[in-house]
């Protein structure tokens, strides 16, 4: 049984009724794949009150039409919701999250900086840390999950909530994949089919890395250039690349060579579409 709220006031008196030991809390924006759920799986694991939030953050957009276009289908989020065991679904208007009031918002800094920040501009993950802030001030939950397909998303929660001294454990999930290796996303609904063959490229040219990496080459350029000839093969020209970078896993200041954790992370326009991933690799 899942029960929905639509107000903080509602989910903060069902979170409190329910007067769990450990409460686990999945942020989304609706729209729920596998890989939403592979999160919500493993906080019923956990947790013994699961509660997830689904709100499609305007704040976060840089791209009006991208907002516009985003998949919404409260129905059949519901649904997979209840199979995965939710027990919470909290799922506000941009009026009861953004009243007129509201001024405050929170930066980051480093870690909100290179990549996606570059690609989206400041406002993306002032958008995210924003409404993450105050989704983990509504819910107050023991542990919050999020998915590794995210990478810089996810960092950028976990220093907010290490310098603003948020009670809360964040964990990270690995990322769910199609059989081709294409990783689950909200906005692979909007591809055409020509355009989801084309973008296995990103995956293809992630894992090409990764084998190389586990071959012994060390050197992020010859690397690099080995995944945009994956990318360039497959019809996605440079201008269509956001960024294909190499860096370090924690601090992401780019690295010439694989001597620690490196995350190999692209982000690319397919058929109209941006979509990201990125892989982990280590000497
Ligand atoms: P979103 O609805 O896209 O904001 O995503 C909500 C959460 O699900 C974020 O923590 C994402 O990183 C995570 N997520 C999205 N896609 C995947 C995936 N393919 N595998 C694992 N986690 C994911």
């Amino acid at each position: 049984m899942t029960t929905v709220a639509r107000t903080i006031a509602d989910l903060r008196w069902l979170v409190a009724e329910r007067a769990a030991t450990r409460v686990g809390f999945v942020p989304t924006m609706g729209a729920l794949h596998e890989g939403h759920l592979s999160l919500m799986r493993r906080a019923h694991r956990k947790c013994d009150l699961v509660v997830v939030s689904l709100f499609v953050n305007p704040t976060q957009f840089n791209d009006r039409a991208d907002f516009e276009a985003y998949p919404h289908d409260f129905d059949r989020d519901l649904a997979f919701a209840r199979d995965a065991g939710v027990h919470l679904l909290f799922a506000p208007d941009t009026a009861e999250m953004y009243p007129a009031t509201l001024t405050t918002t929170v930066d980051v800094g480093a870690p909100a900086a290179p990549l996606e920040g570059v690609a989206r501009g400041a406002v993306h993950f002032r958008g995210v840390a924003t409404v993450v802030a105050k989704l983990l001030n509504i819910v107050q939950p023991h542990v919050a999950y999020f998915g590794q397909k995210d990478a810089q998303q996810a960092l950028v929660i976990r220093a907010m909530v290490r310098d603003l001294d948020f009670p809360v454990t964040i964990e990270i999930c690995p990322t769910v994949r199609e059989s081709d290796g294409m990783a689950l996303s909200s906005r692979n609904v909007r591809l055409s089919s020509a355009a989801r063959t084309q973008a296995t490229a990103l995956s293809r040219a992630l894992f090409g890395i990764e084998r190389a990496v586990a071959r012994g080459e060390r050197r992020t350029a010859p690397l690099l250039a080995s995944g945009r000839d994956v990318l360039r093969a497959a019809g996605i020209t440079s201008s269509a690349i956001d960024y294909l970078a190499a860096v370090d896993a924690t601090t992401l200041a780019p690295v010439d060579e694989v001597v620690g954790e490196t995350l190999v992370a692209v982000a690319a326009t397919v058929g109209g579409v941006r979509l990201i991933d990125n892989v982990l690799v280590r000497p």
